[in-house]
């Protein structure tokens, strides 16, 4: 197996993250938005001014903490979905595999400088258009924008998500008027569920309680009146399984 030199390596990667941030910048106008705002649920970067918008698809690569001086690889973060770490896996095993210790410790010391490195060395390897570093608090995010998307393909994205007061961004469930997280009212489910399931593009998580289940058997199944009974509400994903933990006993 060939070597390769790490500090040269980060180096090209850097390099050729300048010309690729370039190319972005210009062709995407990315500095004539007022606002950003990215979301970690939706996987989406967003500029926009007014109406207008433009998105991309995105992939967390970790932050550098300004207090500590320190970087954490998202994928050693827990507040991280599964889904969103899984995706610097090919980092992790390049460095694996060329016994780069940056790329395979999950959390050091580190400055800004070495933050963008690692961010290049991300983006090269993961086939990104550029580097995006919003500031939240303390923290420099570092994230690679991995494709545009259309606004209507964005849009559809965004509609299968909702934000929670207590959960923040999760993708959207649907449940009778009467399910809540205090009392048992039983937890009948359109199918099986379990957390972090992939959904087919046509599936939805649904639940409903003993009660609303009555009334659709008598009914013979949803229709106006047994729908009616339900009053369908939209909550988050997180507190769907946590409805269904308290009715059930798992999740
Ligand atoms: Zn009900
Ligand atoms: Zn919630």
């Amino acid at each position: 197996m060939s070597q390769i030199n790490y500090p040269k390596f980060a180096n090209e990667c850097l390099q050729e993250l300048i010309e690729k941030q370039d190319v972005f910048n210009v062709e995407y106008d990315i500095d004539g938005y007022e606002n950003w705002f990215y979301n970690d649920a939706t996987g989406l970067l967003t500029f926009s001014t007014g109406e207008e918008e433009v998105n991309f698809k995105y992939l967390r690569v970790g932050s550098l903490s300004k207090n500590s001086n320190t970087w954490k690889w998202s994928w050693d973060n827990d507040m991280i979905s599964p889904d969103a770490k899984e995706k610097l896996n090919c980092v992790r095993e390049f460095g694996e595999k060329y016994d780069f210790d940056k790329l395979t410790d999950g959390y050091f010391e580190s400055s800004e400088e070495e933050a963008w490195e690692l961010s290049a060395i991300t983006a090269k390897l993961t086939d990104g258009i550029g580097v995006y570093r919003p500031v939240s608090e303390h923290l420099l995010v570092f994230i690679v924008v991995k494709e545009f998307v259309d606004t209507e393909s964005a849009q559809l994205i965004k509609e299968r998500y909702i934000e929670c007061d207590v959960h923040d961004y999760r993708r959207i469930a649907f449940v009778c008027k009467h399910l809540n997280h205090t009392s048992k009212v039983g937890f009948e489910e359109s199918f099986e569920t379990h957390e972090n399931m992939e959904l087919e593009e046509e599936e939805d998580f649904q639940a409903w309680c003993d009660e609303c289940e009555k009334v659709r058997q008598k009914e013979g199944g949803w229709n106006d009146k047994s729908m009616v009974f339900a009053n369908i509400k939209l909550v988050c994903e997180q507190c769907y399984f946590e409805m269904k933990e308290l009715n059930l006993g798992y999740k």
